[in-house]
This record gives C-alpha cells, sequence and structure tokens, in this order.
C-alpha cells in the first residue's frame, strides 16, 4: 500500500545524508568526547563542528549552544535554569505541554504565572504582553511558531520589549526551525530551544542557545559537560546528526525550498477546501511557518478522520490528547476561540523536505472522499443538511 506521511510536526524522517553522518559515530568512532586520547578528541572534534553548525544555524557563537536530549529539555533548562522563588513568568496559553507544564509546575511551587491568551488567529497581543511585565518579571516564555497551527508569533517585537524591560526572554523555536530562518541577535532573546527530530535529525537530541553572559542553574548535577550547563557524556551520533541537519538546513534557505514548500501547502488547503463544505483552516490570515496547515471539518471527530486516512495510507494528526480515555479538544485551537466540538474535528497537515508534489495530490483525493463517508455517519451532519434541505 502507498503510504505518505503528512505528520512532520510529529517528528520527520532522517535525511539520508544525515544518516550517512551519523553511521561512523555508532561504529569506528566510539570514544567519549571527554577523554584525552585519540578517540575521545575525534569525538570531541565532532561534536565541536556540530556545534560550529547549529551556531550558523541560530547566528550565534558556537559557545552559546548547549546539546540537550531534546526539545523538552532545552524548555525546561530554560526555564528551571532561570526561575527562582519570587519571581514572576510570562508565558502563552497556546504554547507546547514542555513549556506550560514547566510553568504549571513552577506555579504549583508558588511562583506567580501569567498566561496571555491569543486571538482567533493564535497570535498574541504585545499589549497583553506590556501590561503583564511586572517589577519582579524574570523570564518571558512565547513559542515562535506553534507546533499545531504553524502561526508565527511576533518575537521580535517581543524581543525589543523584554530588552527595554530588562527580562529574559526565552522563545521556543522547535516547530520554527528549518522551516523560517532563525537569527537569535535579530529576534533578541536569550533563550532559544530546538529539536533534533524535527528538522530531519534523530530523535532524543536538541539545543538550547544561551545568550553569553546569561547564566543558567543546571537541571542535572554531574560532570562539567556543555561548559557545566549540562552534566552527562554527549551524545556524539545525535549531536553530529543535529549539526548535519543544520547545515542542510541553512542550504535549502539559499534555494527555494522553502516557498516550494508553501505552495505544496497551499495548494493541499486551497484544493481541500474547494471540495468540502463546513471546513476551514485555523490560524488563517496570521503568518505560518510553510510546511503547517490545520483545517477544522465540522461535524466529524478528529481522531476518527486520522484512523480513517491512515487505513487509505495517509498519516496526519490532530492535536488533540487523549488522557484517561476521553479525548480532550487542543487546548491551543480552544485557547483560540473554536468550540471543544470544531477543536476536536479538527486534523493537522505538515509536510516535510520529503514531501513530493505527489503526496499532495494523494492527500487532495483522499480527504474528501473519507471525510464524505464520516460524514454519512453522523447524525449532527445529517441533521443539518436535513434542515438546509
Ligand atoms: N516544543 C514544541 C513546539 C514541540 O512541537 C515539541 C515536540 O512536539 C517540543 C517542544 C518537544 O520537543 P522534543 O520532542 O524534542 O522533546
Amino acid at each position: 500500500m502507498r503510504r505518505v506521511y503528512l505528520d512532520n510536526n510529529a517528528s520527520t524522517p532522517l535525511l539520508p545524508e544525515v544518516l550517512d553522518a551519523m553511521r561512523p559515530y555508532f561504529g569506528e568512532h566510539f570514544g567519549n568526547a571527554s577523554s584525552i586520547h585519540h578517540h575521545g578528541q575525534d569525538t570531541r572534534a565532532a561534536v565541536e563542528r556540530a556545534r560550529e553548525s547549529v551556531a550558523e544555524l541560530l547566528g550565534c557563537r558556537p559557545a552559546e549552544v548547549v546539546f540537550t536530549s531534546g526539545g523538552t529539555e532545552a524548555d525546561n533548562l530554560a526555564i528551571f535554569g532561570l526561575v527562582g522563588p519570587g519571581d514572576h513568568i510570562i508565558t502563552s496559553t497556546i504554547e507546547h505541554h514542555a513549556v506550560l507544564n514547566s510553568c504549571k509546575h513552577l506555579q504549583e511551587k508558588g511562583i506567580e504565572v501569567s498566561f496571555l491568551p491569543v486571538d482567533g488567529r493564535c497570535l498574541i497581543d504585545p499589549d497583553d504582553l506590556r501590561r503583564a511585565l511586572r517589577s519582579n518579571t524574570k523570564l518571558v516564555t512565547i513559542m515562535m511558531a506553534n507546533n499545531e497551527t504553524g502561526v508565527l508569533q511576533p518575537v521580535e517585537e517581543i524581543g525589543k520589549m523584554c530588552a527595554e524591560a530588562d527580562v529574559y526572554f526565552h522563545t521556543d523555536a522547535v516547530q520554527a526551525a528549518s522551516k523560517v530562518p532563525i537569527r537569535v541577535k535579530e529576534i533578541g532573546c536569550d533563550l532559544l530551544s530546538i529539536s533534533g527530530h524535527k528538522i530531519h535529525a534523530p530523535q532524543g537530541v536538541g539545543a538550547l542557545y544561551v545568550r553569553k553572559g546569561a547564566t543558567l542553574e543546571p537541571l542535572f548535577h554531574g560532570g562539567s559537560h556543555e561548559r557545566s550547563r549540562r552534566a552527562g557524556t554527549e551524545n556524539v551520533a545525535g549531536i553530529v546528526g543535529l549539526g548535519k541537519a543544520a547545515e542542510l538546513t541553512m542550504k535549502s534557505f539559499e534555494g527555494q525550498e522553502d516557498r516550494e514548500m508553501a505552495a505544496l501547502r497551499d495548494r493541499l488547503e486551497a484544493a481541500i477546501l474547494e471540495n468540502v463544505e463546513a471546513a476551514g483552516v485555523n490560524g488563517e490570515g496570521a503568518p505560518r511557518v510553510p510546511n503547517t496547515s490545520s483545517i477544522y471539518f465540522d461535524y466529524i471527530e478528529g481522531e476518527a478522520m486520522v484512523i480513517a486516512l491512515d487505513l487509505k495510507g495517509l498519516a496526519v494528526s490532530t492535536g488533540a490528547a487523549c488522557s484517561s480515555g476521553a479525548i480532550e479538544p487542543s487546548h491551543v485551537l480552544t485557547a483560540m476561540g473554536l468550540r471543544p466540538d470544531r477543536a476536536r474535528a479538527s486534523i493537522r497537515f505538515s509536510l516535510g523536505k520529503q514531501t513530493t508534489a505527489e503526496d499532495v495530490d494523494f492527500a487532495i483525493q483522499l480527504v474528501p472522499a473519507s471525510l464524505a463517508r464520516l460524514r454519512e455517519l453522523s447524525p449532527l451532519y445529517n441533521k443539518n443538511a436535513a434542515l438546509q434541505s
């Protein structure tokens, strides 16, 4: 059966060049990067080359890159590494759980947290941020691109505001990296998280940009790895993969790749919406990364649609989380003001570097047909159709 993967915001496949770059570090190059002998020097050099590539991707100095086990750890290191008793944090209601639950955990421990709302397009209002700033605000953590809608926040404006208020600014750029160029100096952030498996590098590796001069309390205590910011023997193969993916991303920005991806995404969106009724794009009208489309299809359950499409060979996802057997509507979509049933009826399509025009055609063919079958079974849809006839 033909299989098309349009769930790249969940995880991306390794690019062949990334796998090739990593392979020797599972074999002959096995040394501990902290060892002073030949084997250690060999892997140390590979880690430092990867650090340079990631620094280039982010527009920072290599010494400002801390390798982590992924986006979740990078977010946790930024937040728990900075905030202490008596501090105030500002975040948003649409953050990934790596940020949201870290802030909620601190709130339970007595730290004050302000959660900024978003509008119907998934955008925060910088004036809300201005109003939320207090004398004890230590950290503002607002994501660069949302994982469900792909909507890009006005991070440069937020960065300026934070600099004026002398407050640390962290941005979770896990879903922005490789989709839009990132220059940390232009954003004006002090901390920025990325994750390997969202940029065609492996799962289990990521990085946190830490501006020179920003001091963080480490999460782990052990050796003095990563300039004492992250103890633990380096995941050399993973780091090499991240470095290679960073390099390939930089090259892709020199060409047309991001524009081509946006054109494919736009074609997918337009063709689906042309062929189905009672559907729309979540976050329409806001600036978005080029690969993501979140579409609501009224009168269906998103989970049922994901299963129906998977049975036909198309992998997509909902933003919904299954907790204790009940399907909770996505916190992002409900924060945007979607009714819970519309949030539950939303599907996220996310393209990757491997996505072809034929893959998009496959989805364009399949989605309206699967939707029609599900709606035939929907009492709500049939009742509505009867009322309209
Ligand atoms: N932040 C965002 C916006 C994400 O989309 C994800 C993963 O889905 C993460 C953080 C967590 O990254 P990781 O899976 O590398 O821990």
